[in-house]
């Protein structure tokens, strides 16, 4: 178990870059806290592009275009 040694890094989710894993380390895996709402805010973009989510705006539209 000589690796525990070495301080454990993992890279951010956002940008990729090295981030100690330490209990002091607030925001792991993320490097920082923006890092940690961008990615949510990416999580939430993703949830509204569900095509059961989009279906019933679709549907509104395409009833509308077929009526044109
Ligand atoms: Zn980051």
């Amino acid at each position: 178990m000589t690796s525990l040694k070495a301080p454990l890094t993992v890279k951010c989710p956002t940008c990729k870059c090295d981030v100690v894993w330490r209990p002091e380390s607030l925001f792991k895996p993320f490097c920082s806290d923006r890092c940690r709402l961008i990615d949510l805010g990416e999580w939430i973009m993703e949830d509204k592009r569900i095509p059961g989510e989009t279906l019933e705006i679709d549907i509104n539209e395409t009833d509308d275009f077929f009526y044109q």
